[in-house]
């Protein structure tokens, strides 16, 4: 029944959408019938169910509703009330957490939300009291003026980007790299794992106000009660970026000490990466950081997305059935399949293997960069993105690494023998790919030749597996 519900409901969506702006309603089709085609192992990417999808589609998108529930600056937000109680309360739920925040709009709003969360928390300013307090208007222009450079100068110790880190940790180029005073944590440059010792060691000499762990391109698992415990010992906030690694935490694949949320005092995390729910981000806090954490919104977030809201509420409900643990599990399973299918066809694993839903391909032993990798694979009609190995000699522009995770194809229904083909596959592209030339003639770090007939070649064999496991595969757009 559902399917052709589904059918019907986006085949007449699309053509309300044509008869305003056709292109747009073809340029719609055009993404499924690309997103259908595609081997996608974008690490970060994943395939939202129809009901989380149309739930973004709705009128609670012309609704301004800034402030709490219950408490907002518009009139007329009982339904946002409703809705973003309820996306709350299944997050709760979920998680375990005492607290959750889910007006971010994406995982860089919710890490903002939380640091400043903990700079009000934990700075001792007597200047920051009275702003707290209310008393704004005693604070005189020099007042202010103390007041910034102590809030901009505090220490934040975060893992390196080119270790697996992400930009919002503490790189350069990004706020929190230029707010913030900031050292970096790496891994061990022998096994390519997180070195506790090390991470220790660093924040007694460093002594961070906010200690971040949490990863984009990290293919293990973190203990984070350790991390925990080296927070306590120098007085640092444990805050654990959760964005990539959520629908594991969620499905029950990593708990005890690998699930961040009794342990961390701030968890931020996407709503859309292998939590499979809408584009968006979210605060889980313990109950001492609630008050600051629900002013994110005026002071880094505008209007929250109440119709994305509505679509976090029916994602964590999907998230709290038992099928999402088994979708948890697989995700897991396959990426050690994918993981095994490389070793054994002699590729290069950063950390000699995963054990979580990332495979980090060291493309290096292909005598390729990331950038060359990454477009012959593509050209294969395989979607991935380069990125950076520990220490890579190429840079972060052209790489070294090719990021591969295992949760949107998970959801077409793929499984070991399907991961064990895409190994296959993607060293078939790479060892038939050799790097091109530049105009003067010098070896390319960019430029490529694939070998004849290779792309083809394996187009075909990956069509074959996505025929067999389709997207959506109920909905046919009339
Ligand atoms: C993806 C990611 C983010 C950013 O999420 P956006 O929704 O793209 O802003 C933040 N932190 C980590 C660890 C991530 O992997």
């Amino acid at each position: 029944m559902t399917d052709s519900l589904i059918s019907s409901a986006y085949s007449q969506a699309l053509e309300v959408i044509a008869s305003v702006e056709p292109r747009i309603a073809e340029a719609t089709r055009q993404e499924l019938a690309d997103q259908r085609g595609s081997l996608k192992l974008i690490a970060s990417e994943n395939y939202a169910s129809p009901a989380v999808l149309m739930t973004m589609g709705t009128w609670f998108s012309d609704k301004y509703a800034e402030g709490t529930v219950g408490h907002r600056f518009y009139a007329g937000c009982q339904n946002v009330d409703t809705v973003e109680a309820l996306a709350a309360e299944h997050a709760r739920e979920l998680f375990g957490a005492q607290y959750a925040y889910v007006q971010p709009h994406s995982g860089i709003d919710a890490n903002l939300v939380a640091f400043w969360s903990i700079l009000a928390n934990r700075v001792e300013s007597p200047y920051l009291q009275k702003m707290q307090a209310k008393n704004v208007n005693e604070l005189t222009e020099a007042d202010w003026e103390t007041l910034r450079h102590e809030l901009g100068n505090q220490r934040l110790l975060g893992m390196s980007l080119d270790a697996g880190g992400h930009l919002t940790h503490g790189f350069r180029p990004n706020i929190s790299g230029k707010m913030f005073h900031q050292q970096q944590y790496g891994t061990d440059p022998e096994t390519q794992l997180l070195d506790y010792d090390a991470v220790a060691a660093k924040a007694r000499e460093f002594k961070p106000l906010v200690m971040v762990a949490g990863y984009s391109a990290y293919p293990r698992r973190v203990n984070f009660a350790k991390m925990r415990e080296i927070a306590d010992e120098v007085g640092a906030t444990l805050m654990v970026d959760m964005a990539h690694f959520a629908g594991l935490v969620a499905g029950k694949v990593f708990t005890g000490d690998e699930d961040p949320v009794p342990h961390a005092h701030i968890v931020t995390t996407t709503t859309h990466k292998s939590l499979r729910g809408p584009r968006g981000g979210m605060v889980l806090a313990q109950e001492e950081f609630a008050a600051d954490v629900d002013r994110g919104c005026p002071m880094v977030l505008g209007g929250p997305l109440s119709h994305v809201m509505a679509a976090k509420a029916v994602a964590f409900a999907e998230a709290r059935q038992p099928s999402f643990q088994a979708y948890a599990q697989k995700v897991a399973d396959n990426a050690k399949s994918l993981a095994e299918g490389f070793l054994t066809r002699g590729a290069t694993l950063v950390t000699g293997g995963t054990d979580n839903h990332i495979v980090l391909l060291d493309v290096s032993s292909f005598g390729l960069t990331g950038r060359q990798a990454e477009s012959a694979l593509l050209d294969a009609g395989v979607v991935t993105n380069r990125n950076s190995v520990p220490a890579d000699p190429n840079g972060a522009w052209y790489t070294s690494g090719v990021r591969l995770g295992t949760p949107a194809l998970t959801t077409r229904g793929f499984g070991h023998d399907e991961f064990d083909t895409v190994a296959e596959l993607i060293v078939d592209v790479l060892i038939n790919t050799t790097p091109g030339t530049t105009k003067a003639g010098d070896p390319s770090k960019a430029s490529y030749v694939v070998g004849d007939g290779v792309a083809d070649r394996v187009t075909k064999q990956s069509a074959e597996m996505l025929d067999k496991h389709p997207l959506y595969p109920g909905l046919v757009l009339s």
